[in-house]
């Protein structure tokens, strides 16, 4: 280890973060957006149906979960560019929720309107808030790394009162090299001028947070709010911090510490 490193353990000097579902809940958001699309779209009218309605909304998050991951995969391979991305998610979303009335709907116009549904759904975490402030107060940087389009996503944090956040960080639209590969970690350690060890990466997901921050020599620590069961491991490099809030994130005299 380098003279004047940090000791195993010891105190880190910035924090980055993942974004969505981490500072942000991604999920609930997109979940009530298209629940309003749908309904808007499909839905049996106010006063009309409800069993019916709570039916079509079952197929939606269905269908939706189908699509939404391998279609946002092919945006962070590089295979389509976020808007792309958009709008052929939502197009094979109207194929996949299997109702003749949605392959009607013109999938740009519908995706125009879920983006603006869900702009009015994001929400930040009450524990976000609290968390940045420690951590700046003690002196630690903090700054975003996300799987996302650089716009989109800054836009996004403004949204929520996170503009600070939004005035730089590192996403893979811009960057060109997505998580987990560990190039990303490196890339956004190289440039704040600082070790990867000497960086922590807080992310919700195990697959790309906690594998690709480790990989690249980051102290990973996997944000499990849903208390899932932990995955093995084995496949992370190190110890892996694990936390069920960010209010466990505890500066003390002399810096974070992580396990
Ligand atoms: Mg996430």
């Amino acid at each position: 280890m380098p003279e004047g490193g940090p000791r195993p353990g010891g105190p880190l000097s910035a924090v980055l973060f993942d974004v969505d579902d981490t500072l942000i809940d991604f999920a609930g958001a997109a979940r009530a957006a298209l629940s309003d699309l749908v309904l808007a779209a499909l839905g049996a009218g106010p006063g009309r149906d409800t069993t019916a309605d709570q039916d079509l909304l079952e197929a939606a998050h269905r269908a939706w979960r189908q699509v939404s991951e391998r279609e946002y995969t092919r945006f962070t391979l590089g295979e389509l560019d976020f808007d792309q991305m958009r709008r052929s998610r939502m197009a094979a979303f109207l194929q996949a929720i299997d109702r003749p009335a949605a392959r009607e709907l013109d999938h740009e116009l519908m995706e125009q309107r879920r983006h603006e549904a869900i702009f009015g759904h994001f929400r930040a975490f009450a524990d976000v808030r609290p968390a940045l402030d420690r951590l700046r107060r003690a002196g630690i940087a903090v700054h975003v790394l996300s799987n996302s389009d650089g716009p989109h996503q800054r836009a996004k944090l403004a949204a929520v009162g996170l503009d600070e956040l939004a005035a730089d960080g590192f996403y893979s639209g811009d960057l060109g090299v997505a998580k987990p590969d560990p190039q990303i970690f490196r890339l956004a350690a190289e440039r704040l001028g600082r070790a990867p060890a000497e960086l922590a990466y807080v992310g919700d997901r195990w697959d790309v947070d906690v594998l690709g921050s480790a990989a690249a020599g980051l102290a990973p620590v996997w944000l499990n709010r849903a208390g899932l069961a932990r995955p093995d491991q084995a496949a992370a490099a190190g110890a892996v911090v694990q936390i069920a809030t960010l209010d466990e994130l505890v500066v003390d005299a002399d810096g974070l510490h992580l396990g």
